[in-house]
């Protein structure tokens, strides 16, 4: 199986007394490059379809990554972590972009530590916990579905309402082909999807309901 290449963008701050420093307040924690670059091979590893626990994956999850695989392998597809994103709430996991002609994934180092930060016993985790997995292959089905678009959408320059209808379709499909199919099989899943679900249940089915316009517009600010 095709290891995906993770291209580590800018460097994570480490406080003044370097790996392992005492974090300034409770909710401030710093990791090394390392630990980053660590913790994100540790999700894709968790996603591989080749993993027993993923045979039972819906086939659509399974779809979208062995497509986001083969994009990778075929250079066509670039995965990217950063340090910080510019303009992104803390809780905002991931994006995509379209430059150079490939498309790019970009993953945002804070909610991936997040994701991986053990409260309890205050440290990393070894492994990703069940729905840390899911948070992160729902995030990675959400992005391809955009890329989906192909290149000349992205370079048409949409307008941000054509990107709204383009993240209401998103979100859509996300919700109706992966999380109620994940939810029906009892995952574990981060309370924003199950949160989608319920609205877009409640809405019929219809992704031009005003109640599930109004949840992703707050989603996507
Ligand atoms: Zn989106």
């Amino acid at each position: 199986m095709h290891l995906w290449r993770i291209f580590l963008l800018s460097v994570l701050l480490l406080p003044s007394g370097g790996p392992g420093g005492k974090p300034e307040t409770q909710q401030q924690y710093f990791f090394t490059r390392a630990q980053a670059f660590e913790v994100m091979r540790e999700f894709l590893d968790a996603i591989r379809l080749d993993r027993p626990e993923n045979l039972s994956l819906p086939s659509y999850v399974r779809e979208r990554l062995a497509w986001a695989n083969s994009a990778s392998a075929a250079g066509t597809l670039q995965v990217n972590l950063w340090d910080k994103c510019e303009g992104c709430s803390a809780n905002d996991l991931m994006g995509m972009n379209f430059r150079n002609g490939r498309f790019e994934l970009d993953v945002y180092a804070p909610r991936l530590l997040r994701l991986m930060w053990d409260e309890q016993r205050q440290e990393l985790h070894r492994k990703p916990e069940k729905r840390a997995v899911n948070t992160f292959l729902l995030a990675v089905v959400h992005e391809t579905i955009h890329m989906e678009r192909g290149s000349a959408y992205y370079l048409s320059l949409p307008s941000a309402e054509e990107r709204f209808r383009e993240e209401v379709r998103a979100w859509a499909i996300t919700v109706l082909n992966a999380v109620r199919p994940l939810r029906a099989q009892l995952q574990p899943l981060d309370e924003d999807w199950v949160k989608a679900d319920d609205i877009l249940a409640a809405c019929g089915d219809d992704p031009a309901c005003g109640g599930f316009q109004g949840f992703v517009r707050a989603k996507i600010k």
